[in-house]
């Protein structure tokens, strides 16, 4: 066959995710509007085949792993947050999948990159790391320390069009 990847292909290792995001996405924003300040942010923590395991958002909480991490005001994070509502059996697992939304207030896709105190321990933790951009999504796979960019159309980085495209809102596991 011609043409040798260099890389695994990292869209590869969690298509079902992948093939799932706009899911994810209807769920994460109405969690995100229950947000009580300006810029919400939602992870969520998946098994490699894309089950949720846990929920999480960036809230007013502080907590003492947060004072550890070396948070502003000890907050805790959506990563964070998330992490500590995942059952103690699978913290350790090893294919854990970190993916996070963030949303402005008219529903439009904003950057949810991992801010520089999250992602060192994130990407120790997490296998893979998707987050949302402007455009779409970007997938940080920890194993080639490799991040590829998904842009979307323009229908698919508004959360009130995915929303009328999918149906109705829905919280229930995929
Ligand atoms: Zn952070």
């Amino acid at each position: 066959m011609l043409g040798v990847r260099v890389s695994p292909d990292p869209f590869k290792m969690s298509d079902r995710v992948i093939q799932n995001l706009n899911t994810y996405a209807t769920m994460a924003f109405p969690k995100a509007l229950e947000i009580d300040r300006t810029k919400k942010h939602i992870s969520l923590i998946l098994d490699k085949k894309g089950n949720v395991l846990s929920i999480g958002c960036n809230t007013f909480r502080t907590h003492p792993e947060a004072a550890k991490i070396g948070y502003r005001y000890n907050e805790v994070h959506s990563e964070l947050d998330a992490f500590l509502r995942l059952d103690r059996n699978v913290r350790n697992a090893k294919d854990l999948i970190l993916l996070n939304y963030r949303f402005n207030r008219f529903g439009d896709f904003r950057s949810s990159r991992p801010c520089v105190k999250c992602m060192p321990w994130c990407s120790a933790i997490f296998k893979t790391i998707i987050y949302t951009t402007n455009n779409g999504y970007e997938i940080f796979s920890g194993d080639e320390k490799k991040i590829e960019s998904m842009n979307l159309p323009i229908d698919k980085l508004n959360m009130r069009s995915i929303i009328r495209a999918n149906g109705k809102a829905t919280t229930r596991s995929i």
